[in-house]
């Protein structure tokens, strides 16, 4: 096919205020796609107090982080970690906005090692958990347009399309996880791009 005639998405970017992302970083979610909206559990998630990993009250999390009865304390962010999430609903692919185009994101940042995947690039999650398969055609697709889209929007070139897990490669320090997982394959996403 064409490099002008593969399919982008009709989307509406915010571009005044926004930042000039330089790259866009996949993630998946690690979790099953329902049928239903999925998406605000992980804008819950992110924007909920947490300790080690399961989101708790405020008055749990106060009380236990000062009779440190736990490992990871985390506050609720501003706003979600990704600045947006696909998934299947019924079986058709769908795509949210999540945290706005003009703040650093939160999806990539490899403690004292680097930001640098936070402050210069955009982070989409894809719900799913594709340490087991692959997305399914419809929904890698969907991925693609919108990944074209925002590569148009804002010149990012397809060898900045990356995966999470290849951040730790662009850095040089070892990989801390399969993201956006195993079965989805980075190389041949971006030479489909
Ligand atoms: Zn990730």
């Amino acid at each position: 096919m064409d490099e002008l005639q593969k399919p982008r998405m009709k989307l509406e970017i915010p571009m005044a205020g926004s930042r000039g992302w330089k790259g866009i970083v996949w993630h998946h979610s690690a979790s099953p796609d329902g049928n239903t909206r999925d998406w605000d559990g992980i804008v819950k998630y992110h924007t909920s107090y947490r300790i080690d990993f399961d989101i708790v009250s405020q008055g749990d999390f106060e009380r236990r982080l000062q009779n440190h009865q736990g490992k990871v304390f985390q506050k609720p962010w501003k706003a979600v970690g990704y600045n947006g999430g696909t998934e299947l609903i019924g079986g058709v692919p769908a795509f949210f906005w999540g945290r706005p185009i003009n703040m650093i994101g939160a999806h990539a940042g490899v403690e004292s090692v680097s930001n640098l995947f936070n402050t210069d690039y955009l982070g989409f999650c894809c719900i799913g958990n594709y340490d087991k398969e692959s997305p399914i055609p419809d929904l890698w697709d969907f991925n693609l347009q919108l990944t074209r889209t925002f590569m148009d929007a804002f010149h990012i070139t397809k060898e900045n399309v990356i995966g999470h897990r290849e951040v730790f490669d662009r850095l040089g320090v070892p990989r801390q996880k399969s993201c956006p997982g195993n079965c989805w394959n980075m190389d041949l996403f971006r030479a489909e791009l």
